[in-house]
């Protein structure tokens, strides 16, 4: 199995901060990553598992233990069987892009992933934040998914034993691995297809500042508001720490300027969410997650 020493997090995550991991591993399918999973258990030894890395702030510290990278090693589509009631399914390996998946749903005619074509992730990254854009989420399209578990059992649950809400799912606090996910599609026009993730993309290139190092949005969605519009209210915009700084273009995404440490870019999440508590009330919450001591 690959395993790289102290391999610096930074080269694995979007917002481009964060140290080394101890262990760096890279299992090459699903067999290994199961007798990984059964060996840590047996030696007691803590792991963390990274997708494409589109949702982390490490510490400029790094992490102890062990970071399994399943982005590479378990890459991979399927079409299933037509159903009865016309649906289609597509088996994706936790590894694959999401916006490989939609794109791959895409040309094979099937509708449903549009909207998701665009978030940067991996798809097991994406079932475990019940990512979603437009309007629609994994568990608009997820039928099952295919998890390991602490013990190194391979377990197929339905997609409503995953409780799938708004950016969380029972993943994390199960301390369960997504191996695979089976959504359901159903058969589209696919020039209609193409047409409405066209659009999607042109709305997110609009608005959201790509060209930039981020996580995407920073923080959930308060209940009745637009995180990126309380920031804006708060006279927010610009707002920086550093390299770290609220974006010109999109207030709810904080960019790494290119200098930005992970503990610019945490003072600036906590400065912002002082400041628009004071000014408007709202407490924002990251959507972010954290790895190591901030
Ligand atoms: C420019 C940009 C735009 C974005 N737009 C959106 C958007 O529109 N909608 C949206 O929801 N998000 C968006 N994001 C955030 C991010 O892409 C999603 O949260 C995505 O689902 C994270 O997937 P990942 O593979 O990168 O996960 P990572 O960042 O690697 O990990 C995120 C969490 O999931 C866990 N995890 C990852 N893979 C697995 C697995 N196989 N099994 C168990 N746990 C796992 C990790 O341990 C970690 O806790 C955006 C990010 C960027 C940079």
């Amino acid at each position: 199995m690959k395993v790289l020493k102290n391999e610096p997090l930074k080269n694995h995550t979007s917002f481009r901060v964060g140290g080394p991991a101890s262990a760096y591993v890279i299992p090459e399918d699903a067999d290994e990553l199961k007798k990984l999973i059964i060996f840590l258990y047996k030696e007691k030894l803590s792991y963390r598992i990274l997708g494409n890395g589109t949702n982390l702030l490490v510490s400029d510290e790094g992490v102890p233990g062990v970071v399994i990278e399943l982005r590479s090693g378990l890459d991979g589509l399927e079409l299933l069987d037509d159903r009865r009631d016309g649906s289609i399914r597509i088996q994706a390996m936790a590894g694959t892009l999401l916006s490989r998946t939609a794109l791959y749903a895409y040309e094979h005619g099937l509708a449903g992933m549009e909207a998701l074509r665009g978030i940067p992730g991996t798809v097991g990254g994406a079932v475990t934040m019940n990512a979603g854009a437009y309007g629609t989420e994994m568990r608009d399209v997820l039928e099952s998914c295919e998890v390991i578990t602490r013990e190194g059992q391979v377990k197929t649950l339905p997609l409503e034993a995953l409780e799938l809400g708004y950016r969380h799912s029972i993943i994390p606090e199960s301390g369960l691995i997504v191996l695979s996910a089976v959504f359901r599609l159903r058969k589209g026009d696919p020039e209609e297809i193409l047409k409405e993730m066209q659009e999607y993309q042109r709305r997110r290139a609009e608005k959201q500042p790509l060209d930039k190092a981020s996580a995407g949005s920073t923080f959930k969605r308060p209940e009745g508001h637009f995180a990126g519009q309380l920031i804006e209210e708060s006279g927010l915009r610009g707002y920086r720490h550093n390299g770290a700084v609220v974006s010109e273009k999109h207030c709810g995404f904080i960019v790494n300027e290119g200098s930005a440490t992970a503990s610019d870019i945490y003072a600036l999440i906590q400065e912002v969410r002082t400041k628009v508590l004071e000014h408007t009330g709202v407490e924002l919450t990251p959507e972010v997650k954290m790895w190591g001591s901030f």
